[in-house]
């Protein structure tokens, strides 16, 4: 055996051959760090070619820079030996593509044991290298230079690897890369110049050094125009898509069917164990009255600077999407905690708040926004949005300005609530929404007085829905108040088509109420339909003024002052304080029909409905009796004083249809009577 004296390392050599190990060694491993990310993203298909794309170049970089790592390290001592040289360059493709087989198969429990393999690699390599240029290999002799730097490389090459695959932000991948370079590096630790042979020195050979360099370059280079051409294809993928997405002309913003496209897109390139991103969804609040109230002109420029100023606020990875009148989605992708998704929105919920000018008029407009989030659960671009909505629709509820996460366990109780929330809100566009009227009679001579509109919810799937069920909703979600100004607007315009004397009545909520602009919203139906403000009477019940009783007030007295009337509704059901009826003067009281119906026999009933003809009587309002269902009841109500009752006696509620035939009978019955010369019209069941 050779006898070894140590020397010391020719550090005044080709320094070039120093940086060209460097070289290959940092590009090789930004690329194969690069391509490995990319690499367990992508399709199975497209994982294989990935695989060895990646293998091959840093399995040939670890070797190449072994070859010129040493011969920086020995100086003239080291020798090339080409034929030699083939077996470390394939124990380094074959390892490298071995450990890079795991972290593609998989991902999420393997990254770490393919790091080991590919440390496993790099000794290996530089053994192999060391052997080919007849060098002495070491091995760790208990805890020594060799031993730490072979942990080192593994654990280097254990964290870059990890790091690669389970991180995806671009600091990281310069972390991963820079780990791996140190791993490559730290391999050649513990070399000495006595392990290589002094005998060789003179077998030097550069011009083999320059073949690898050659080579070398060609791997490289090829392997960063494929780089380049992948990027470039991805830009040009979400760039055309941009553009095919162009398609609202008003705002400028992609579409639905981009959104989706977007989103299926985000499904495929986002690797679900490093990061998310988030859909949210959020319409604008009050933009429907804004646009009745104020033209569509106004709403026009609402959505296009809404649109402008979220488009301004939008950062890399975030995209905006108007999908239907004033429906907006925004996606933020390439998120790492749910914290990033809402702080996002409530940026946005800012954004929204600030007062939009319109010719000198101030519009306030504000959301609520839901969000959901991939992965969790389905990667389905219509589930991701239809969860979107549902938060939204439970952020709603809450409050305005409030941000919702969509969340399966509370979601599933209250989906089908939800559901039927979402259908509500496309309701009105879809023009589901019909309006019953119900007569209502003098209760003296059993005049025709006029109709109570009464709304209907024709869904497409469910059949009627009964206000019932859905005002509560509406009212909840805030979406009464779009819901109760069509109403008022479609009953103003029946109205008009009715004889001049009778009038018609509208429920209205105590949401409605509640805004500062619904005298607005009536006197732009009254203006519409051009009627009389008389014949239009707006109901109300207590809960509409007990809430912030003095604004309520303000609002009923403005409509007073355009000269409609206001009943009281469902009395008797309430807190029904005398005060009230001091403090405003109500045109009319509508005792509710649960007294009316056991009238006959309950002495409760009796006394209710007696002492409210009597507040009646006192303070000169009409009281109107509902629910009535008999004759007997009629004549009761009739005798004790009743001016007007309303209910099934007379008619059910019909559609517009129906009621042309009503008020066709009811004339030819006015018609008969003054015929016979009887001055009381005995008007039945008519239809
Ligand atoms: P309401 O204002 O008390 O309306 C009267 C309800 O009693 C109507 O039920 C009507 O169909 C029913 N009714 C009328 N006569 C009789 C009768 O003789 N016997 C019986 N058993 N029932 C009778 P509907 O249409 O289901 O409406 C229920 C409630 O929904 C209404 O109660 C009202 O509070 C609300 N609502 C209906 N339309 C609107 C609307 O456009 N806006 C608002 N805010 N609420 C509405
Ligand atoms: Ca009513
Ligand atoms: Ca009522």
């Amino acid at each position: 055996m050779e006898k070894r004296m140590p020397r010391a390392i020719a550090l005044d050599t080709h320094l070039a051959f120093l940086v060209l190990a460097v070289l290959f060694c940092a590009m090789g491993s930004f690329l194969a760090i690069e391509f490995l990310s990319r690499m367990h993203r992508a399709r199975s298909s497209a994982k294989m070619n990935w695989l060895f794309v990646s293998a091959i170049m840093l399995g040939a970089s670890i070797w190449a820079s072994h070859v010129f790592a040493i011969k920086w390290l020995a100086g003239p001592l080291s020798s090339f030996n080409p034929s030699g040289e083939a077996i470390p360059l394939l124990a380094a493709l074959g390892l490298v593509t071995a450990g890079f087989g795991l972290v593609v198969w998989k991902p999420q429990a393997l990254a770490e044991a393919g790091g080991l393999l590919v440390a496993v690699g790099i000794v290996t390599t530089k053994s192999l290298v060391l052997v080919a240029g007849s060098a002495f290999v070491r091995f760790p002799l208990g805890f020594d230079n060799t031993a730490v730097s072979w942990l080192g490389t593994a654990a280097l090459c254990v964290a870059a690897l990890s790091m690669a695959v389970r991180t995806a932000r671009w600091y990281t991948h310069a972390v991963s890369t820079f780990l791996l370079v140190a791993a490559i590096g730290y391999a050649c630790f513990g070399i000495e110049a006595a392990d290589f042979p002094s005998s060789t020195a003179a077998a030097t050979n550069i011009g083999a050094f320059q073949t690898v360099l050659i080579i070398m370059s060609a791997v490289l280079g090829t392997a960063l125009v494929a780089y380049n051409i992948e990027n470039q294809s991805r830009r040009e993928a979400i760039e055309s898509l941009k553009n095919l997405s162009v398609i609202d002309s008003l705002t400028g913003l992609s579409n639905r069917e981009a959104l989706k496209a977007h989103i299926l897109t985000l499904t495929r390139v986002t690797d679900p164990s490093t990061e998310m991103f988030s859909v949210l969804a959020f319409n604008l609040n009050r933009f429907r009255i804004i646009n009745d109230v104020h033209g569509s002109e106004a709403g026009d420029f609402l959505l296009k600077t809404v649109a402008g100023r979220i488009t301004a606020a939008l950062g890399p990875n975030e995209a905006v999407f108007r999908v239907g009148g004033d429906e907006f989605y925004v996606v933020k992708a390439a998120i790492h905690r749910r914290a990033d998704a809402s702080t996002f929105a409530t940026k946005l919920l800012d954004i929204l708040a600030e007062p939009i000018l319109w010719s000198a008029t101030k519009l306030d407009i504000s959301a609520s926004i839901g969000i959901s989030l991939f992965p969790s659960g389905s990667a389905k671009a219509d589930d991701l949005m239809m969860q979107a909505d549902l938060a939204m629709c439970r952020a709603k509820l809450k409050n305005v300005n409030e941000v919702v996460f969509f969340d399966a366990a509370v979601d599933r109780v209250k989906r089908d609530m939800n559901a039927l929330a979402i259908d509500l809100r496309k309701a009105i566009d879809n023009e589901e929404f019909e309006l019953h009227y119900q007569p209502q009679h003098s209760a003296q001579d059993r005049r025709l007085v006029g109709f109570e509109a009464l709304v209907r919810w024709n869904h497409p799937m469910r059949g009627m829905v009964s206000p019932a069920d859905f005002i509560p909703l509406a009212e909840k979600t805030g979406m009464i108040t779009e819901i109760g100004a069509w109403v008022i607007r479609e009953a103003a315009l029946a109205a008009a088509t009715w004889p001049e004397s009778l009038k018609v009545a509208v429920n209205v909520s105590a949401i409605q109420i509640a805004g500062d602009d619904f005298p607005d919203i009536v006197l732009d139906a009254i203006l519409r339909a051009n009627i009389e403000p008389g014949r239009l009477e707006l109901e109300i019940t207590e809960s509409g003024i007990i809430g912030d009783f003095r604004h309520a007030m303000a609002i009923l007295n403005r409509l007073k002052g355009l000269g409609c009337t206001i009943a009281m509704d469902d009395f008797g059901t309430g807190y029904s304080s005398m005060a009230t009826f001091k403090r405003f003067p109500f045109d009319k009281i509508k005792i509710d029909r649960a007294f009316i119906q056991d009238l006959a026999t309950n002495i409760d009933s009796q006394a209710i409905v007696n002492a409210t003809l009597a507040l009646g009587k006192t303070l000169a309002i009409k009281v109107l009796a509902e629910g009535v269902e008999e004759e007997s009841q009629l004549d009761i109500l009739n005798d004790a004083g009743c001016n007007e009752v309303q209910g099934y006696f007379f008619g059910k509620p019909m559609p517009m249809a129906q009621v042309d035939l009503y008020l066709k009978a009811s004339k030819d019955l006015i018609r008969d009577a003054a015929d016979t010369g009887s001055n009381v019209v005995v008007l039945r069941k008519t239809v």
